[in-house]
């Protein structure tokens, strides 16, 4: 065949072929691809291929401009037994939150405008009751999320000042947050006492003197030091802190409003006892156990929070009005304790029971084996989740899934990649030279299974 032989752009435009592509994608992107069609036919026929007809470079310009158009953060199946996921996008929404969301996406809202005066009003305003409330509080305000409620409220509180901590809460959390790294640009001088293992209160009383601007208290929620320790708690620490006239921030990282022992859970400081504690202020994450949008929160009291507001970081770290609304409504489901675990997914997924689980794993295996095909073998099995993002990292969830194992590691491989080039993407973890789907976190079955139906089975063999 001859270069000749192939259409022109104009041809290829013009041919019936083209006809969808230029409705769903408009001309100028439909012009584009189909350039690039040709020039790879062209290359293709140089090559001694038979040269593309006007339809087979129409069709290959729309399944490129497909391709494009294929959304990179797109839902997938969080089966990696890690409810909280940082990676995969930590809580997912109440409905509630959602539609709220929705909701101030489409239309003008009252963000900053006060309806029964007519001034204006403060986007703060929206929650600072809920969150008190919950909280018992005296004020609070809300940020973009939990790194920059700290690096906020260390800036206001000690810039320029020395900031005590514990040596053995100097923690790196994940995303290259490290504490002394964050004081550092809050402007702070961090003043480390005691050791890693053991700090005592004699340690903060040596280190207080008239530079001092805060004393810093982590909640080392991702990691634990056990053996011969000793830490000063919340309350003693308060103490010492009343007692120099200086304030106590408590960084509590995840932060639950909730006492978790009661879904069966390990037990977590909540904000409410931290605040009773006598922290002056204290920052917790939105989208961590909480179960709402990404977000910060620095609660506590009235001066503090009204320092934090004049500092003009502030105004490069504020939340927009979708999470506000998100925020007030994942909320308000905390009023009403009884169907909190129903209505808020984060909860629901935690509190799940491994027997449930586990008949859930007995109901899939027949129909995942059988779209599997023979040489992927599915069993059930039982497995440990996590909360994830750091919170309770030592305390596991009991669980179950299906573990699917294959001839051998590139076979294995080979199926990692295909579940996750699905429509929707099957994420899971490898171990143990098996693939490990954890059921946790699987509440729609039926996509589940149909999305499963989607695979080759001769792609894996
Ligand atoms: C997770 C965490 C943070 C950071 O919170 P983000 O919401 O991820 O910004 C800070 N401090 C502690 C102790 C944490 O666990």
């Amino acid at each position: 065949m001859t270069l000749r032989a192939l259409p022109s752009v104009d041809q290829v435009l013009r041919d019936d072929a083209s006809r969808t592509t230029l409705e769903r994608f408009g001309r100028t992107a439909t012009t584009a691809a189909i350039r690039v069609s040709l020039e790879e036919a062209r290359g293709a026929a140089q090559g001694g291929a038979p040269a593309a007809t006007r339809a087979d470079i129409a069709r290959a310009a729309e399944r490129a401009l497909e391709a494009q158009d294929c959304a990179s953060l797109r839902p997938v199946f969080n089966l990696t037994g890690t409810v909280l996921h940082t990676n995969l996008g930590r809580a997912l929404l109440a409905s509630e939150a959602i539609d709220a969301a929705v909701e101030t996406m489409r239309d003008a809202v009252a963000l900053e405008f006060d309806l029964s005066t007519g001034q204006r009003g403060e986007r703060d305003d929206h929650l600072r009751e809920l969150i008190c409330e919950l909280t018992g509080a005296e004020d609070a305000t809300i940020v973009n999320n939990n790194a920059a409620a700290v690096l906020l409220a260390l800036n206001t509180l000690g810039a320029g000042r020395d900031a005590i901590v514990s040596r053995g809460e100097l923690i790196e959390i994940g995303g290259a947050f490290r504490m002394p790294d964050i004081m550092m640009r809050a402007g702070v001088n961090l003043v480390e006492v005691g050791t890693t293992n053991r700090t005592h209160q004699k340690d903060y009383r040596a280190a207080l003197h008239a530079q001092t601007g805060l004393i810093l208290k982590v909640h080392t929620s991702n990691y634990r030091i056990a053996g011969f320790t000793a830490e000063v708690d919340g309350r003693a620490l308060a103490a010492i802190a009343c007692k120099a006239g200086v304030p106590l921030l408590n960084d509590l990282g995840s932060g639950t409003l909730i006492d978790l022992t009661a879904y069966g859970l390990a037990r977590e400081p909540t904000v409410r006892e931290t605040v009773a504690d006598g922290a002056d202020l204290v920052t917790f994450s939105g989208d961590k156990l909480l179960g709402g949008p990404q977000a910060g929160f620095i609660v506590g009291r009235k001066d503090l929070i009204a320092a934090v507001n004049r500092n003009p970081m502030k105004r490069a770290l504020r939340v927009d009005k979708m999470r506000i609304a998100a925020l007030a409504a994942t909320l308000k489901l905390y009023r009403d304790p009884d169907r909190l675990a129903e209505r808020l997914p984060t909860l629901r997924l935690l509190a799940r029971k491994r027997a449930e689980i586990a008949a859930q794993a007995q109901r899939l295996l027949p129909r995942i084996a059988s779209t599997l095909g023979a040489s992927i073998c599915v069993e059930s099995c039982e497995c440990e989740s996590q909360i994830g993002s750091g919170a309770l990292p030592l305390d596991t969830l009991p669980s179950a899934g299906l573990r699917l194992t294959a001839a051998n590691g590139h076979a294995l491989e080979r199926l990692v990649s295909a579940l996750h080039a699905l429509p929707r993407p099957v994420i899971g973890r490898v171990k143990d030279g098996a693939l490990l789907l954890d059921l946790r976190c699987l509440e729609d079955e039926e996509n589940f299974v149909k999305t499963f139906a989607a695979l080759r089975p001769d792609a894996l063999a």
